[in-house]
């Protein structure tokens, strides 16, 4: 189903660097040193769960330990691949300390204190350390900007997400287990060309869907509930991220009222994504639809977030948010509402900032929401 993965070119990667030396060199860094494996995939293609990348005006350099060199090899663009025989930040210090820098960034929103400490006592030498600062969060900005390639990656996985919730639409019916279509949706993601799911499928049937983060029960699914269904593909290392919700029988009229309400809500919000309005417009868009069915109040959480290597990245789309969202960011639209002891109903869709407006991308219907 999936056609072939469209790669980011090599010289991506060195265009992401080149941005990010530019930051460091305004931030007056002489290194920054980068331990978080989505900021590493990012800068250099590496797709490892450990390394440490540093990067500096003349440096460009990614230790791994010897389970990675091979890999490294392979998949990281732009940068020195370094196999470290002893553990990775003493290692890193040591070298810090050869090279004699002055100030040096670290991801402190990263790393533990238990690591910094390591990096910071190996730097040290007898005459001066160098001085640490704190730099968490000047790799993740970046991110907030999608490049073609990864704009390309999350759409494939976005359509991926899609077509398997479509798929299984006709099982979900009275005693179907939540945790049988949960795993069945799993199932189906990595079938057709996934990588793996970007977060624990969510299948929330009746009054447990009253619970945002519901995970899959053993429950089955009975007659006249509703049915959340939270799901979303990893594709080329980027995630997309989709809601539904679905009725079992025919929905008596408050229900549909209910759904009626929220689907606005989410078309309101989406209509109301557009390059350079504020992230907390997005998020009232929500709200105010919502507020017109005197509904807002069940609405408890906030409206989006970006997407991309991780699933929950910048921007936030919620109360309070003044960034002003950009071309080329990918975010969620996801209002919702949860009534106790009585279920829920969330619609969400990943979609693509644009100049102009939004391009969903996770293009699964949303009228034919009642199984009858
Ligand atoms: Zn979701
Ligand atoms: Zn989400």
């Amino acid at each position: 189903m999936v056609p072939p993965l469209s790669k980011p070119a090599d010289h991506a990667f060195l265009t992401r660097q080149e941005r990010l030396r530019a930051r460091i060199e305004n931030q007056k860094l002489s290194l920054l040193i980068v331990t978080n494996p989505s900021n590493i995939f990012y800068l250099t293609g590496f797709r490892g769960s450990a390394g440490v990348a540093v990067l500096g005006p003349s440096d460009a350099r990614l230790w791994v330990d010897p389970r990675y060199t091979l890999q490294a090899r392979e998949q990281a663009h732009g940068v020195e691949v370094i196999e470290a025989r002893t553990s990775l930040l003493s290692v890193v210090g040591q070298w810090i300390r050869s090279r004699k820098a002055h100030r040096v960034g670290y991801d402190d929103g990263h790393l533990t204190c238990a690591e910094f400490r390591t990096l910071r006592e190996r730097s040290a030498s007898k005459s001066r350390g160098a001085a640490w600062e704190r730099a968490g969060g000047i790799n993740e900005e970046l991110r907030v900007v999608k490049d073609a390639s990864e704009i390309e990656l999350i759409r494939q996985a976005g359509q991926l997400t899609a077509a398997v919730f479509e798929e299984i639409r006709p099982l979900a019916r009275p005693g179907a287990r939540e945790a049988d279509l949960a795993a069945e949706i799993e199932y189906r993601l990595r079938r057709n060309g996934a990588e793996g799911v970007a977060f624990e499928t969510i299948v929330a049937s009746g009054a447990r869907g009253a619970l945002p983060h519901a995970r899959a029960s053993s429950k089955r699914l009975e007659a006249g509930e509703l049915v959340i269904f939270d799901l979303g593909a990893i594709l080329g290392g980027y995630a997309a991220d989709m809601t539904r919700t679905m009725y079992l029988g025919t929905p008596r009229r408050r229900v549909q009222r209910l759904y009626a309400a929220v689907l606005e809500a989410e078309r309101a919000a989406v209509e109301a994504v557009r390059a350079g309005v504020r992230a907390s417009d997005v998020d009232a868009a929500a709200r105010r639809a919502l507020k017109r069915r005197d509904l807002d109040r069940y609405f408890t959480h906030s409206t989006g977030h970006g997407v991309g290597i991780e699933v929950h990245e910048q921007p936030r789309l919620g109360r309070g948010e003044k960034s002003r969202l950009e071309a080329g960011s990918v975010v969620t639209v996801e209002p919702g509402i949860y009534l106790e002891g009585f279920g829920g109903i969330r619609i969400e869709d990943t979609v693509l900032v644009g100049p102009n407006g939004a391009e969903v991308l996770t293009p699964a219907a949303k009228d034919n929401w009642a199984v009858r």
